[in-house]
């Protein structure tokens, strides 16, 4: 297992104890058996990793208990490579927020895509994730994949009673173009 010693001191950037006390458990356990890794899983990084059907995989995905993340799919800055994110700073949705959805959330679901949500919804992997989000006080995501045109919506969640509110607004949101925060594909050349 990784050494781990203790939190680093000296970030200025807000963080998610709750999302911290999973990764510490994750240093601190030494079941090396099948029992940590239900709990923990696996983590793959590197370049242009390839994904459980022999295609690359794209920024990160969970399968299995098995966590990848695809260095090659960010820019140096964290950003994910082909998206524009218009009012939505970076840090809202990067390598880290990427790590964070598929380890964080799919890992500690243990739960594959049905932990997603459709386009309009969130699913409990982006719920969990949101609640991490709020910890650190960046945006949290509305809904769980673009619909119409490559775009997902960012915002406060807390901004709505209900889920069905929500919901109702990510609808309108997407067909009228009046939201701001947003981070859109960019359509291939
Ligand atoms: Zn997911």
């Amino acid at each position: 297992m990784l050494y781990w010693e203790s939190n680093v001191e000296g970030s200025e950037l807000s963080q998610s104890e709750s999302a911290t006390d999973f990764l510490r458990g994750a240093l601190q356990d030494t079941n090396s058996g099948k029992k940590g890794f239900r709990k923990y899983g696996k983590l793959e990084v590197g370049f242009n990793l390839r994904n459980d059907t022999g295609g690359s995989t794209n920024y990160g995905s969970w399968h299995s208990g098995t966590t990848k993340i695809d260095f090659a799919d960010f820019n140096s800055n964290g950003s994910l490579k082909g998206w524009s994110y218009n009012n939505v700073d970076i840090r809202s949705h990067n390598m880290a927020r990427v790590f964070e959805h598929e380890y964080l959330g799919h890992q500690r679901l243990y739960r594959g895509m049905s932990a997603d949500g459709t386009g309009y919804k969130t699913g409990a992997a982006v719920d969990i994730t949101n609640g991490y989000r709020r910890e650190r006080q960046l945006n949290e995501r509305l809904h769980y994949e673009q619909y119409y045109d490559g775009r997902v919506l960012f915002g406060k969640t807390e901004n709505f009673e209900t889920p069905k509110a929500l919901r109702k607004y990510v609808k309108q949101a997407l067909k009228s173009n009046m939201h701001k925060n947003y981070i859109q594909r960019q359509k291939k050349k």
